[in-house]
């Protein structure tokens, strides 16, 4: 078992405002003491028994640990330090300042082909790079896809929430539930052998969704998505794809493909002519397409809404449990527990695939 330093945490860095918050914990600025360098720690809660249903298990935050240890580059989080307490363990990592990819996009009146490139060209950059390790993500989605500094003229994508990420040994056999219905690959909803080719099913979603502002598979239900997604069911709809090369939609395609060693690695992905053109031909239909705005906008504003839905419904859901024991106000901490409300490690594959599902759309 993995020991991380048993100092208090708050002794050597000062605690500040949150940054975001995922299942099991928040992420807060803090300030290391002795240096006044800002960092991010996430603070991560572990059950506290076999029985308890809220926190992770410790070796599933040992796994997350190990990944980020073996993972060093310009387009992943950077991991500086983990501590541990009976209760948590708080991992103390870059600070990614510039928000969320999506919402800078969004800001934005219009965008070419050719500069929505520049960002999937580092996104593929920090894939291949963890896959050249054994590591895949399988979380890939627009919230973990961050911007070191986004008023910087070219800001480094940061992948982050390596939460759910698995490092494969020579010839072992993984199988995996769960993950965002929009994104998962279809080898996961039918608990098949997973590899590195997970990851680029969900590039390809991003793409689609980053070109056309749709979710391809999305349907009215979590259910009726995941059977969208092992039917293969998605079109590129001219009304929406009007402003979109061809190279763009075959490397798309090339990507959503059910077979996972016929799917495009992120090898090929980046000398796919469409992030590196052959000819002055190719650059010049990149320059010519554009991403579609006005979709793009409404499909993350939606996201961010649904985003903020979920939060208050899980706060939602502790407080009337609160209430139910005992009469008062949730503290900072309490509140902290309800995010991980919505797991439940100890139950079948299939149900965990539901909860997990319901639970992250
Ligand atoms: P999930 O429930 O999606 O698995 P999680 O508990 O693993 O989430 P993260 O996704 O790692 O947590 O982080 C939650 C949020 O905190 C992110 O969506 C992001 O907004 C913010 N965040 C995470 N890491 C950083 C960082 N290094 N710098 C700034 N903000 C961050």
């Amino acid at each position: 078992m993995a020991v991380f330093k048993l100092d208090n945490v708050e002794d050597l860095y000062e605690i500040g405002s949150v940054l975001g918050s995922g299942h099991f914990g928040q992420v807060c600025e803090v300030r290391e003491r002795a240096t006044g360098v800002l960092w991010a720690g996430k603070f991560l809660k572990l059950k506290k028994g076999a029985g308890s249903r809220l926190g992770l298990e410790r070796k599933n935050v040992e796994k997350e640990v190990e990944v980020l240890q073996s993972l060093q580059h310009q387009n992943i989080m950077a991991l500086r330090d983990v501590f541990e307490s009976r209760s948590e363990v708080v991992l103390i990592v870059e600070l990614i300042k510039g928000g969320e990819l999506f919402d800078f996009i969004a800001e934005k009146e219009n965008l070419t082909e050719t500069e929505a490139i520049e960002f999937m060209k580092q996104i593929l950059e920090g894939v291949r790079y963890m896959h050249q390790k054994n590591i895949a993500h399988f979380d890939l989605k627009p919230e973990n896809i961050m911007l070191s500094d986004k008023h910087a003229p070219h800001p480094d994508i940061k992948i982050i929430d390596f939460g759910m990420a698995y490092r494969f040994t020579p010839g072992e056999e993984y199988k995996s539930l769960g993950g965002t219905p929009q994104y998962i690959a279809p080898e996961i909803i039918n608990f098949e052998p997973l590899g590195t080719a997970a990851d680029m099913w969900s590039i390809g979603v991003i793409t689609y969704i980053f070109l056309s502002g749709l979710s391809p598979f999305q349907g009215e239900t979590d259910e009726e998505t995941l059977r969208n997604i092992v039917a293969l069911k998605y079109e590129f709809e001219p009304h929406h794809f009007s402003q979109t090369s061809n190279m763009a939609k075959d490397f798309i395609q090339k990507l959503l493909v059910k077979d996972q060693s016929e799917r495009m690695t992120a090898e090929e992905c980046l000398i796919h002519p469409w992030i590196k053109p052959l000819n002055r031909t190719q650059i010049a239909k990149r320059n010519r397409s554009s991403i579609n705005m006005k979709n793009f906008k409404k499909f993350n504003a939606r996201r961010k809404w649904k985003m903020s839905f979920n939060m208050v419904s899980a706060c939602n859901r502790f407080c009337r449990l609160q209430l139910l024991c005992k009469p008062r106000i949730p503290e900072q901490q309490e509140l902290r527990d309800c995010e991980s409300d919505q797991e439940d490690t100890g139950t079948k594959p299939a149900s965990l695939l539901r909860r997990r599902l319901s639970s992250s759309s």
